[in-house]
């Protein structure tokens, strides 16, 4: 718990520091519904929609912060939002659990929209699918040329991160992450955080 208290203070600093970088915000959010303080992380969770509205699995767990609270239109109406965004981006493991949230809520199943042809089609000619959340390429992202790293992880990110993702990580957000949470990464602590918000970030836990 007090390890909980420590990085929830850390995140809170980064998302104060840098109020639109949306990591920051989404980081708090999860880490305030973890210690159960769900109308922060509410709060956290709708700043990081505004700044990131494509960000499908956070209408999931704001809908879950939302319906735990009792505000039952709250969440319908985000969770409605949510399954159509999760829908068209193709992002089917948060899009049906907003699904069975709203099932759970009382409210009829939302209708996924059918699957097109183009949208196979375009899988089919090689249209590269990047699993990071918030990723705005859609069919437009781009496979990296090889594996930006020589590890497990490297050849993760290439399998599963479009190069516009990577390079929007090393250029940027990993350099505020560094940055703002003053991480020592010749320290295992420090590498260690680094790697997981690593991870979290590209959508690769
Ligand atoms: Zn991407």
């Amino acid at each position: 718990m007090h390890l909980l208290d420590e990085r929830i203070a850390q995140f809170r600093k980064m998302a104060n520091d840098d109020p639109d970088n949306e990591l920051g915000h989404y980081r708090l959010g999860q880490l305030l519904q973890e210690a159960g303080r769900l109308e922060e992380a509410v709060q956290a969770y709708r700043r990081t929609l505004e700044l990131s509205p494509q960000f499908s699995k956070v209408y999931q767990l704001l809908g879950e912060c939302l319906k735990q609270l009792g505000q039952r239109a709250d969440a319908i109406k985000v969770l409605r939002e949510g399954f159509a965004v999760a829908d068209e981006r193709g992002d089917y493991v948060p899009r049906d659990a907003m699904s069975k949230l709203l099932v759970e809520l009382g409210e009829p199943a939302p209708v996924p929209r059918p699957t097109t042809p183009a949208s196979t089609a375009g899988q089919a000619v090689g249209g590269f699918r990047c699993r990071r959340p918030g990723c705005y390429m859609g069919q437009r992202a781009r496979q990296l040329p090889k594996a930006p790293l020589p590890d497990d992880i490297g050849q993760k990110i290439f399998e599963n991160v479009c190069a516009e993702c990577w390079n929007y990580w090393l250029r940027d957000l990993s350099i505020k992450v560094i940055n703002e949470m003053r991480l020592d990464l010749s320290t295992a602590q420090g590498a260690e955080i680094y790697d997981q918000i690593m991870r979290e970030t590209l959508g690769l836990s």
